[in-house]
């Protein structure tokens, strides 16, 4: 490993069954937590959440480059959630197409024709990339998307860099334990919604969760509230099916459910067609969407992470149009950009169809679709568009450059899974989190970082969709 864990340690198998019982055990102490498959919704039975025996070496470089884009993403998020003509252009070919974004999209129409009720925003988000392999060895930036709902592991990645310090510590490399980051998301994305439930200003109304039905991952959603609670700030868990049936507007606007005031909705549901599983469910999206409650996303927040907008940002002059005397601040965020190609009906899109068959195996195929496993690779890259050939199904997806990270050698902890050494691909994510009153700005942060790693077999998929698993970068 390049200037990452020796060969002599990585191979001795004796002293790597015991810093995986050491690992666990520190994951467990430190809260690095996860509910079973077999018992999703009650806290008797938990385990740990998976991760990486060892750290994994990251560029110094590069990873300052993330942090230091982190905030221009979020004000360039902010900034297309404000610019309906923006969004509408950008999707309109998408929205023809695909029902579940063509669906999201009628009800940003419908809160702009009523009007937003709210002029509070929060925006918690996720840029993700991964570290593209250059001819000459070095590295660059490469974005994978940016997520600006229900973007998830801020709580656990900020509970994993004591497990790696202890994990090293015991394999007597002192100096690179030292050497991990701190790390703390969890503050970070509440402190935001701290300060948008402030702005919103009732101390007894609460911060809701909008939770899924099965709670696998609720210890990373603790961990943020548990920093809420520090803060006396009252949360409530909910489902979609619970706003269904107790959730109502009063004169105001102001959003009541199961009798609790809610000052803002955060989000970790919603991002999927399977999530909403009846009309009423998109009822409860509308009516969320409408009320006083300041939403983590709002709706046109919620657009502005599909995949077809990050498309159009890669369009010559497109960021320029969000930034126009700001030649510095779109070069910075124009170089984490891949190739980006659209797939719309006509010559351009035609063109991307060719390249794609000529050279499957350089590209990734996407939908509009968020949580893993929704990619398209290789060959079937070429059935699925030859099968939409010149028609306008194609406008779903986007056509993207593959990134191709170096592969560093790591056990992968899973539960149940047996100890064996792993080709790893990593990709790091980088929170950022803002609050905007009015016109006003009023917080805009870059809130840590997350790095997750997979074996090679995998090309697609996060920690929650079990390919992926937890780490910590060592900075090299
Ligand atoms: P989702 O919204 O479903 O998480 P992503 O765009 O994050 O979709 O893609 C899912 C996974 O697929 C990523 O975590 C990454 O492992 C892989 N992936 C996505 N885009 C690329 C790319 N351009 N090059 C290489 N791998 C990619
Ligand atoms: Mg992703």
């Amino acid at each position: 490993m390049a200037q990452g864990i020796p060969d002599e340690i990585m191979m001795d198998g004796v002293l790597i069954e015991d810093l995986a019982d050491v690992a666990k055990d520190a994951a467990l102490l430190q809260g690095v937590l996860m509910r079973t498959q077999e018992s999703s919704n009650l806290s008797e039975l938990v385990t740990y959440a998976p991760f990486t025996l060892f750290p994994t070496p990251v560029p110094k470089a590069v990873f300052l480059q993330s942090l230091a884009v982190q905030t221009h993403y979020n004000t360039l998020v902010d900034k297309i959630s404000q610019d309906p003509d923006f969004l509408q252009e950008a999707l309109a070919s998408t929205i023809e197409v695909d029902d579940f974004t063509a669906r999201l999209f009628r009800i940003h129409q419908q809160i702009l024709k009523e009007g937003r009720a709210q002029s509070i925003t929060l925006g918690l988000n996720r840029s993700d990339y991964m570290l593209d392999q250059e001819e000459d060895g070095s590295s660059s930036l490469k974005q994978i998307e940016i997520n600006t709902i229900a973007a998830s592991f801020g709580g656990l990645a900020s509970r994993t860099p004591d497990v790696h310090r202890q994990v090293l510590k015991v394999a007597g490399k002192l100096e690179e334990s030292q050497r991990i980051l701190d790390n703390n998301p969890a503050e970070g994305l509440a402190r935001a919604v701290a300060k948008a439930w402030e702005l919103y200003g009732s101390e007894r109304a609460a911060v809701m969760f909008l939770v899924e039905e099965s709670q696998r991952n609720i210890f990373d959603q603790r961990c943020v509230e548990s920093e809420l609670w520090k803060r006396n700030i009252p949360t409530i868990r909910k489902r979609f099916d619970d706003v269904s049936r107790t959730g109502s507007l009063d004169q105001d606007k102001k959003l009541f459910v199961d009798g609790h005031e809610v000052a803002v909705v955060y989000f970790r549901n919603g991002y999927m067609p399977q999530n909403y599983i009846s009309e009423q469910t998109w009822d409860a999206r509308l009516l969320m969407e409408r009320s006083l409650a300041v939403k983590c996303p709002d709706i046109s927040t919620h657009l502005a992470g599909t995949k077809k907008v990050q498309q159009v940002l890669a369009r010559p002059g497109v960021l320029e149009r969000f930034f126009p005397d700001q030649p510095r601040v779109v070069e910075q965020i124009r170089a984490t950009f891949t190739g980006l190609y659209t797939l719309d009906v006509g010559p351009e899109g035609d063109k991307t169809v060719a390249m794609a068959l000529a050279a499957p195996d350089r590209f990734v195929l996407k939908p509009q679709r968020e949580g893993g496993g929704n990619n398209i690779y290789g060959s079937e890259i070429c059935r699925v568009l030859q099968g939409a050939n010149g028609n306008t199904d194609r406008a779903a997806y986007i056509l993207m450059d593959k990134i191709r990270p170096a592969a560093v050698q790591n056990y992968l902890l899973r539960r149940d899974s047996p100890l064996k050494i792993s080709n790893c691909l990593s990709e790091l994510g980088v929170f950022g989190t803002y609050v905007r009153h009015g016109k006003d700005v009023v917080m805009n942060e870059c809130a840590g970082h997350l790095l997750r790693t997979k074996s090679s077999e995998h090309s697609d998929g996060g920690v929650a969709a079990g390919v992926a698993v937890l780490d910590n970068p060592l900075l090299v």
